[in-house]
């Protein structure tokens, strides 16, 4: 059993580096069970709360695991949502990053052939969502057959949204030699049912939070008319003045007409609901990952295991009408053992879902009385200046990583026959650099990335002005992050 630090496992210098880049010092209790048990490749069962370093849990074994050598992918991740599929990519990307390894993320309502000629390429690692997997399989432009680790994020959510028979269908075009892992806030019977059908021998096990999240949020609920919500609302978001709050509302048409209104009233805020563009989701969700604006509205889109630094408080516009959505939303406060604040409101009809959720967190959100006018009329000034001033851009995940690498654009692609290895033999002619300093290469077809890690790429740039690649002098620039 390791105690407190990544060293003990038997885990590669690129990788220990990345965990030290993250800033990870030592491992949470989920990793602690997780990485020796995949490591040992054998399946597992976890229990364990959002939050709890759970992405890392699997991210971290199964980097070291793959093999680079190998074309197709090696390990596939299932998720409920887009924006956690997204989400988890970025973590195994970042682990990986020193390793070289590909992350390809595959969901919904985005181009297919982009997706296909991203797949055609060395892979090592597919996130994605069941319904678009399921079409990349069946059409062939996914292979599976040597995909010898598999996980389940977020099980209990995926079986809520009806995926059970798109995971039976994925599973079955998977080779049976495979690690299996399996996560899930909680464990409803179905999931044990499908354990037994896909898993061997699993170990399960729980952890238990010694400090679980809804014991460090401070909770609140207000027993309020519906017409008198947004009101609510105003005084309570210039009381409490939050550096960065989500506003949690039922439906997509609350979210717009929240939105609409803190909007007219100068808020800084953005919204998030499963009715906009794929690609405005992915760029507000980034944007409130930086800290750009204070306030998000969003429906439960944004609830599941999103991980975002610092929210100082969670407001549930309207309670959500399912028990587990109220830890999933407060749980985005109190993050990895930070403090946190969710307020709710209730209204009078809705008293049965207060009281499950009394049931399920066993105990009562404290009842409050809405605040003085007098004390909303005190906080206007202090709240005017933060609305007005900018929030602190928030270090992204990884920032660390990237100020060691360098990505550079080689104007040259697939239509010019550059290959990897053109690339990689010019660089490792350069004297100073080898092998170990060229990270992830993405060959398009008029365009070539490629990551200059170690600190070397400001020497690689100076010398691809003057050295030839494939025979030619190349223009070789700084690539846009
Ligand atoms: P997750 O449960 O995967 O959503 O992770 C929650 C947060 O914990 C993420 O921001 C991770 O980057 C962070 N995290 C994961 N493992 C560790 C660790 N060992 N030490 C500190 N932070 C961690």
């Amino acid at each position: 059993m390791i105690n407190g630090n990544f060293n003990e496992y038997q885990l590669s210098g690129e990788l220990l580096k990345e965990i030290s880049l993250l800033n990870f010092v030592s491992p949470t209790e989920a990793q602690k069970m997780v990485i020796p048990a995949v490591l040992a490749k054998k399946d597992i069962i976890v229990k364990s709360q959002t939050g709890s370093g759970k992405t890392a849990a699997f991210a971290i074994p199964i980097c070291e695991l793959v093999e680079w050598e190998e074309n197709k992918p090696q390990a596939l991740v299932l998720a409920p949502t887009r924006e956690l599929a997204v989400q988890v990519r970025e973590d195994m990307f970042h682990l990986g990053r020193f390793k070289r390894l590909k992350i390809a993320t595959i969901y919904g309502k985005y181009p297919f052939h982009v997706q296909e000629k991203e797949l055609k390429q060395k892979t090592h690692v597919v996130v994605g969502t069941p319904g678009r997997l399921i079409d990349h399989i069946e059409r062939g432009t996914l292979d599976t057959s040597e995909i010898h680790y598999l996980v389940i994020d977020e099980a209990d959510e995926m079986l809520n949204m009806g995926f059970i028979e798109q995971i039976e269908t994925i599973i079955t075009s998977l080779p049976q030699e495979r690690v299996t892992i399996l996560l899930s806030a909680t464990m409803p019977q179905d999931i044990h049912v499908l354990c037994s059908k896909i898993m061997k021998n699993p170990t399960r096990v729980e952890i238990e939070d010694k400090n679980p999240a809804v014991d460090r949020i401070d909770q609140e609920r207000y027993l309020i008319d519906p017409s008198d919500k947004m009101q609510l609302l105003r005084d309570l978001t210039m009381v409490e003045n939050p550096d960065s709050c989500m506003i949690f509302c039922n439906t997509k048409q609350t979210v717009d007409e929240v939105f609409a209104e803190l909007l007219k009233l100068n808020y800084s805020c953005e919204k998030l609901h499963g009715g906009m563009e794929q690609r405005d989701r992915l760029g507000v969700m980034n944007q409130f990952k930086q800290g750009l604006f204070r306030y998000l509205c969003a429906t439960d889109v944004a609830a599941r295991g999103l991980d975002i630094e610092d929210i100082t408080l969670v407001i549930n516009y309207d309670i959500p009408y399912d028990r587990e959505s109220y830890v999933h939303r407060i749980g985005r406060t109190g993050r990895v053992n930070k403090l946190g604040k969710a307020i709710t409101f209730v209204t009078k009809n809705e008293t049965k879902f207060l009281k499950d959720i009394h049931d399920y967190i066993g105990n009562e959100i404290t009842l409050k009385e809405r605040p003085h006018e007098e004390t909303v009329h005190q906080s206007k000034q202090d709240f005017k200046v933060k609305n007005n001033t900018l929030p602190e851009i928030k270090e992204t995940k990884g920032a660390l990583l990237s100020t060691e690498i360098m990505k550079i654009h080689v104007n040259a692609g697939k239509k010019t026959k550059m290959r990897a290895v053109d690339i990689v033999g010019t660089l490792c002619s350069i004297q100073g650099i080898t092998a170990a300093d060229i990270g992830i290469i993405n060959i398009l077809d008029v365009s070539t990335f490629v990551e200059i890690l170690n600190d070397k790429g400001e020497l690689a740039l100076r010398e691809l002005q003057i050295t030839p690649i494939k025979g030619r002098l190349r223009k070789v620039s700084k690539a846009d992050r």
